[in-house]
C-alpha cells in the first residue's frame, strides 16, 4: 500500500493519475517540483505591460462579443486607467459571455502578446469580481507542475501542499546529513524548508533566480540529490571492499613467454597500468578498475596480459566486447597469442549455432577453456564458469547499465568475487569520471606506441568526391588499404546497410581495377568474418562499411579513412572512426566528406578533428559543444536518472559533492541511508545490485 493514502481525499482514480506521473509515494509527490511559477502577487497596470510575459491585470469589461472569422471566437476588451487589452477565447459558453457584461470588473492572468498593434491575451485565466470585492493578492508564487490528463493543476497543488504538511510531522528522513561539517558548500536549511520554498516561494524571494533555477533552495535540493547518487555509487565500492576476492600470486611463467612472443615492447604507459592491475589482483578484495586509453593506445594487449595473471593461477578469465565484430577479432587475437602457450580460448556469441554453443559451454564449465571471449551473450543465463577470477569489459561505454551489472554479478553466487576490469577509449572529463565512476580505480594509458605518425585529416565538400576517389585509386595502387564509411546517423540498421550497399556498387564501377569489400550489420556473422579476414590479408583494397567498424577494429595496414556525411556525426564517434587508421607505422590520412552548406556546430566539430588527434582534447571540445549529458550518451546517463539535478547544468557542483560524500562516509556512515532513502527510494535496491 502506498503512503499516499495518508493524504486526505485520495481516491483510486487520483492514485492512478499520479502513477502516470511516476508518483507512487509521498516522497515522489514532494519531489515533483514546479516547472515554473505564476506570479499572481502583483497587479500590473495595462499601460505598463511588457510583451510576452505572464502577468495579472484588473480591468472593466467593455464590449464582450462573439466574432465570426475563420474561427468563431469571443473577444472581450478590458480597460483600466492606463490602457486597454483584448482577451480572446476560442472555447467559451454562452453563460460565460453573459457574465462579462459591460462594466463588470475582472481579474485576469495570462501571457500578454502584441497583435496587430494591440495588446492581447489568448485564453487567460480570469475571474469576475463581485461589485465591491477587494482583491487580496496571494503572498507566494503559484507553482505550475507537470501534470497529466484527468489531474487538474489545482488539485495537484492541493495534494502537494498536503504532502508538505504531512511530511513535516512524519519524516525524520529530512534530517540534515551534513550537520557538523566544516566549510560546507551550502548552508542547508532543514530539507523541508527548502522544499517548501521551492513549492511555494514567497513574494520576497528572488524570482529571477527561481526562474533560472539558481535559487539557494533549489541548489540545496540539487546538491542533496547529487550527494545521494554519489553515495550510492561509493556504496558499491564499500561493499566490494568487504568482499573476498581471488588473491593471485604472480609467478610469471606464461606472461614472460607471451611478452617474448610479441613483436613489440610494451610502452611504459602499458607497463605502468599492468603493474596497477597486477597489484589489484594480488589483493584480498576484488579489483574494480577502469582503464582509459585513447584509440590505438594498445588496450587489448593489456587485457590479454591481465587474463594471463588469472590463468597462471589456474583460474579463468573472460573478456566481453560490445559488437560481434570486435569480439570475433579479440577471439582471433587471443587464440593466436595463447594457443602457442597451451592456453585454450572459448568463444561465445548469440549467433552461435546451438551445437557449437553447447560445446563452448562445456569447455567453459569444465575449465578446459581458461579464457573466454564473447559478446554480452557471455553473461546470459546458462553460462557457468568453473572458476572465473577476472572479468573484463572492453569499450565499456557501449554497454547498457543493466548489462554491466549482470556481468559484475557473474560468479557472485560464490563467496569469492571475480576481479573486474573495464576499458574505454572515450575519455570523459575528470570531474565527471570521478562522479560516474566513484567506485572504480582509474588508470590511464597516456601514451601511444612509438612510431605512430599523426593522422592527417582534411575536410572536403562532397562535390569533390571524384577527386577523393582518384586519390584512393592512386594510394591503393601503391599498396595502401582504405575504409569508406557510409553513414546515416540514427537511421535503422536496414537503411544504413542499404546506403553502404549502394556506395559499394558505385565504387566498384569507379574503381574497377580494385577489390572493393562490403561490411554491414545485416550480413551473417560468417560473411562479416570472411570480409574482415580478406581485408586483413589484403585481398580487399577498399572496405565500404557502416559504423559497425566504429569500435575496436584493428587492421594495421589500412591507412586511409573516408567518412561520408561527416557533418552528421558527433565528435567522439568521428574520433573513434578515424582511430581505425594510424595503427601502424604508415602515414595515414582521414577524409571527412561533408555536404554543403555546413552548419556552425558541424563546422566546429570538423575543425576540431582537423586540428587535433588527441582524444582528451577532443573530449574537452565535445563537452564544450554539447554538455556532459550528451557526452555521456543515453546509455551512460541511464546510470543517473535524476529528479532535479542535471549533470549538464550542475557539473560545477561535483567536486563539492564528492567532498561532502567522503565526509559523510568517514564521519557519519549511519547517515548514508537517510540520503539514499529520500532520493532513491525503492531504487536503492537497484543501486545495491
Ligand atoms: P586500443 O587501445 O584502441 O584497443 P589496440 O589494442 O587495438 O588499441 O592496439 C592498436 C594496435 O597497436 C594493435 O595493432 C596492437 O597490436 C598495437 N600495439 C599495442 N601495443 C603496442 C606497443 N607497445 N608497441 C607497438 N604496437 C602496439
Ligand atoms: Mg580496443
Amino acid at each position: 500500500m502506498s503512503d499516499l493514502e495518508n493524504l486526505s481525499g485520495i481516491t483510486p482514480k487520483t492514485l492512478e493519475n499520479l502513477a502516470k506521473l511516476n508518483i507512487t509515494s509521498i516522497f515522489d509527490l514532494l519531489f515533483h517540483l514546479p516547472l515554473r511559477y505564476n506570479d499572481r502577487t502583483v497587479i500590473t497596470n495595462i499601460g505598463d505591460i511588457v510583451y510576452n510575459s505572464e502577468l495579472q491585470v484588473i480591468g472593466r469589461v467593455y464590449n464582450a462579443k462573439v466574432v465570426y472569422g475563420r474561427r468563431r471566437m469571443m473577444t472581450v476588451t478590458l480597460l483600466d486607467d492606463t490602457g486597454e487589452i483584448t482577451l480572446r477565447f476560442f472555447h467559451f459558453s454562452n453563460s460565460q459571455l453573459k457574465g462579462l457584461a459591460d462594466g463588470k470588473r475582472v481579474i485576469c492572468f495570462g501571457e500578454a502578446r502584441r497583435s496587430r498593434g494591440r495588446i492581447e491575451m489568448v485564453h487567460p485565466q480570469y475571474r469576475v469580481l463581485q461589485d465591491h470585492e477587494s482583491v487580496t493578492l496571494p503572498d507566494s508564487l503559484e507553482p505550475v507542475y507537470p501534470t497529466t490528463k484527468g489531474l487538474q493543476q489545482k488539485r495537484l497543488r492541493t495534494l502537494i501542499e498536503n504532502a508538505l504538511k504531512w511530511a513535516g510531522k512524519n519524516y525524520p528522513q529530512f534530517d540534515d546529513v551534513l550537520q557538523g561539517m566544516q566549510d560546507r558548500f551550502i548552508d542547508d536549511k532543514p530539507m523541508l524548508n527548502a522544499l517548501n520554498e521551492v513549492h511555494r516561494p514567497d513574494v520576497d524571494s528572488d524570482k529571477q533566480s527561481l526562474f533560472t533555477r539558481k535559487h539557494p533552495a533549489q541548489k540545496q535540493l540539487v546538491f542533496d540529490e547529487l550527494l545521494a547518487h554519489h553515495l550510492s555509487i561509493m556504496k558499491i565500492r564499500l561493499r566490494s571492499d568487504q568482499r573476498k576476492g581471488y588473491k593471485l600470486e604472480s609467478n610469471n611463467h606464461l606472461v614472460a613467454s607471451l611478452l617474448e612472443n610479441l613483436d613489440f615492447e610494451m610502452t611504459s604507459a602499458q607497463k605502468k597500468v599492468l603493474q596497477e592491475i597486477r597489484h589489484d589482483m594480488n589483493c584480498e578484495h576484488p579489483m574494480m578498475r577502469l582503464v582509459q586509453g585513447d584509440v590505438g593506445s594498445g588496450k587489448t594487449v593489456v587485457a590479454l596480459v591481465a587474463c594471463l595473471y588469472a590463468v597462471e593461477n589456474n583460474y579463468q578469465a573472460a573478456i566481453m566486447a560490445p559488437t560481434e565484430l570486435l569480439a570475433e577479432q579479440h577471439y582471433r587475437y587471443f587464440t593466436n597469442q595463447l594457443l602457442p602457450l597451451g592456453v585454450q580460448v572459448a568463444w561465445l556469441s548469440s549467433g552461435l549455432p546451438s551445437k557449437k554453443k553447447r560445446q563452448m559451454l562445456e569447455l567453459i564449465a569444465s575449465g578446459t577453456a581458461s579464457v573466454v571471449v564473447g559478446t554480452h551473450a557471455l553473461f546470459q543465463e546458462g553460462v557457468a564458469f568453473k572458476n572465473l577470477a577476472l572479468s573484463i569489459t572492453d569499450e565499456q561505454h557501449r554497454f547498457g547499465v543493466q548489462q554491466r551489472l549482470q556481468l559484475s554479478q557473474k560468479g557472485s553466487a560464490d563467496t569469492v568475487f571475480p576481479h573486474q576490469l573495464t576499458m574505454t577509449a572515450t575519455p570523459i572529463p575528470r570531474t565527471l569520471a570521478m562522479s560516474m565512476y566513484a567506485h572504480l580505480d582509474y588508470s590511464v594509458i597516456d601514451e601511444l606506441p612509438p612510431g605512430r605518425k599523426p593522422i592527417s585529416t582534411v575536410a572536403i565538400a562532397d562535390t569533390r568526391r571524384d577527386d577523393v576517389i582518384e586519390r584512393i585509386k592512386a594510394a591503393c595502387r601503391a599498396g595502401a588499404q582504405a575504409y569508406w564509411v557510409c553513414s546515416l546517423i540514427e537511421e535503422s540498421d536496414a537503411l544504413q546497410s542499404q546506403a553502404a550497399t549502394e556506395t559499394h556498387a558505385h565504387l566498384q564501377v569507379q574503381l574497377n581495377e580494385l577489390n572493393i569489400g562490403l561490411l554491414h550489420g545485416r550480413m551473417k556473422s560468417a560473411e562479416k568474418e570472411q570480409v574482415m579476414q580478406d581485408f586483413m590479408h589484403k585481398k580487399i583494397h577498399v572496405l565500404v562499411a557502416t559504423t559497425v567498424i566504429e569500435v575496436g577494429v584493428d587492421v594495421a595496414n589500412a591507412s586511409l579513412m573516408v567518412i561520408e556525411n561527416a557533418e552528421r556525426f558527433g565528435l567522439a564517434q568521428l574520433h573513434q572512426l578515424r582511430g581505425r587508421v594510424g595503427r601502424g607505422d604508415k602515414q595515414s590520412s582521414c577524409v571527412l566528406l561533408y555536404k554543403t552548406p555546413l552548419g556552425d556546430l558541424a563546422k566546429k566539430r570538423l575543425d576540431a578533428l582537423r586540428n587535433t588527434t588527441d582524444g582528451f582534447e577532443i573530449a574537452r571540445i565535445d563537452l564544450e559543444l554539447r554538455g556532459p549529458g550528451e557526452v555521456l550518451g543515453t546509455k551512460q546517463s541511464g546510470d543517473m536518472q535524476m529528479r532535479i539535478a542535471n549533470l549538464s547544468k550542475d557539473l560545477a557542483l561535483l567536486p563539492e559533492v564528492q567532498k561532502a560524500a567522503r565526509w559523510v562516509i568517514e564521519n557519519h556512515p549511519e547517515r548514508v541511508e537517510i540520503v539514499l532513502k529520500r532520493w532513491l527510494g525503492h531504487a536503492v535496491e537497484y543501486a545495491n545490485a
